[in-house]
């Protein structure tokens, strides 16, 4: 029977009257795998959804993540303002769509496209959808020039070459588009991409190599400058070129504005084509991220697709199609608001406490530190076995959590992943009196798990005491 229109409306002002803390609402949990039939009252719904939230930690004491964990107040708003906006409807939303074409072109610039460069690019919603698309690219371009020269590419898979510190996205492409993937081993003196056996693993086949700015387990750069001159004498003596993507989803935007003279972008001949996160030092909050290609000869013309635009057409490559057009803006607005000297200024200071933390880190003489902070703002160490310590990384993990700080410990990738290493990201919202205060919980944990009489995570050590910590 359909209750009448009337008394679901007294219904629904009466719940309007009740205090939220007092609701019935909040006298139970709230449903979780069904719809509930009846409507909450706004104010309810938001404080029950916020409050069920509330254990999941300080995004601000995370260090393991590289995406951003504040904006500013002018740019949360304005991208609470414009959430509605659709990135894929340029005719609907052409200056979103102006904004968009912007930051592409302040990109290229920071990435040093030249003048007689015809460069194409465009936003995603991070740099596993740009490095997807890059890599598209790549295969699509090598098996038009593989077929040109005679090549036979039925008779093998392609393959993609980088380093084992490659981060998953690029497992994902080379699963989804039937590719091998070539993996150059990191080692204890390689730490990023081996160049002295790089070339092993290229050939005919190969639809490119991708170089990782700030290789996400350990911060290290790849030497790109180095890679490029290996494949311009590569390519000077084969029939099929081999090119670089560069994958700098936290490097793109670093570099360009603490490392100005370091050659990794359009500078070099062999990068055709970089991708980013706006999300991560384009200190915007998730999702956003950029693919370049330097020319559009690099980006074979069956992925790029028309839209509708003022009545005529515009290009499109992003695989996703609707999305809010809020992150682009506020990726425009760090731009506009920052510019080149409030990024370095950004930067600068992020890297200053990430520099602070890697020498207080060492410091203790128990670990030997991977990355000192200064490729991208990254600090990570590993337990010295000479430390002879009874816990383990995974312990300090647990202790410093304690004090609300989130430092994961993790294996290295293949042929190292019995080094287990403990890594922090600094990113701009970490200041130095945080950084303080991080380094005295982390040295307080250190105490604590020495004079601990039980390990979570250590070996059995017959101790049958009470469990917990003995101060
Ligand atoms: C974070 C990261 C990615 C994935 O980026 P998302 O923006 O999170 O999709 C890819 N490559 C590297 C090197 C990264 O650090």
């Amino acid at each position: 029977m359909l209750v009448s229109r009337k008394c679901q409306e007294e219904q629904l002002q009466n719940v309007y009257a009740t205090p939220v803390m007092g609701s019935v609402a909040s006298d139970e949990p709230i449903p979780q795998y069904t719809l509930p039939e009846n409507p909450l009252a706004p104010e309810i719904a938001y404080r029950l959804i916020k409050d069920d939230l509330i254990d999941e930690g300080n995004a601000r004491q995370n260090l393991a993540t590289f995406c951003q964990s504040y904006m500013e107040p002018e740019a949360v708003k304005l991208m609470a303002e414009t959430l509605e906006k659709n990135a894929i409807d340029k005719s609907e939303y052409p200056q979103t769509a102006d904004l968009e074409n912007r930051c592409v072109n302040i990109i290229a610039d920071l990435w040093h496209a030249a003048d007689q460069d015809d460069f194409i690019g465009t936003s995603t919603v991070g740099s596993s959808e740009a490095c997807m698309l890059g890599g598209m690219a790549l295969k699509f371009a090598w098996r038009k020039r593989a077929a040109e020269k005679g090549l036979d590419i039925q008779a093998r898979k392609p393959n993609l070459v980088i380093s084992s510190g490659y981060q998953v996205c690029w497992e994902k492409f080379c699963v989804y588009w039937d590719i091998e993937m070539r993996l150059v081993p990191l080692d204890k003196n390689h730490m990023s991409l081996n160049l002295g056996r790089v070339l092993e693993f290229v050939d005919d086949y190969t639809i490119g190599v991708v170089a990782i700015m700030g290789i996400t387990y350990t911060g290290k750069y790849d030497d790109v400058e180095g890679l490029n001159n290996l494949l311009e004498e590569y390519n000077n003596s084969h029939d099929l070129p081999v090119y670089i993507h560069v994958d700098g989803a936290s490097g793109g935007m670093f570099a360009p504005f603490i490392y100005p003279d370091l050659k990794w972008d359009f500078r070099l001949k062999n990068v055709i084509s970089i991708n980013t996160s706006g999300h991560k030092y384009g200190l915007v909050y998730p999702g956003v991220g950029w693919i370049l290609w330097k020319d559009k000869q690099y980006l074979p013309t069956e992925l790029i697709f028309n839209v509708s635009y003022l009545g005529g057409s515009m290009p499109t490559m992003a695989i996703n199609f609707s999305r809010s057009a809020s992150q682009i803006i506020g990726q425009y607005y760090n731009f506009l608001r920052y510019g080149r000297q409030g990024y370095i200024s950004i930067h600068q200071r992020t890297r200053d406490v990430a520099v602070y933390i890697a020498a207080e880190i060492e410091k203790t003489g128990l670990f030997e530190i991977y990355n000192d902070g200064k490729n991208i703002p990254i600090v990570c160490w590993t337990l010295r076995e000479t430390a002879n310590k009874p816990w383990s990384l995974y312990d300090l993990a647990d202790r410093v959590r304690m004090n609300g700080w989130q430092v994961p410990a993790y294996p290295l990738p293949e042929n190292m992943a019995d080094c287990i290493i403990q890594r922090v990201v600094v990113r701009q919202d970490f200041n130095m009196q945080i950084a303080t205060q991080f380094i005295n919980d982390f040295n307080q944990a250190i105490k604590e798990l020495d004079a601990a009489k039980l390990l979570v995570h250590g070996e059995d050590t017959g101790n049958k005491g009470p469990s917990g910590f003995i101060h």
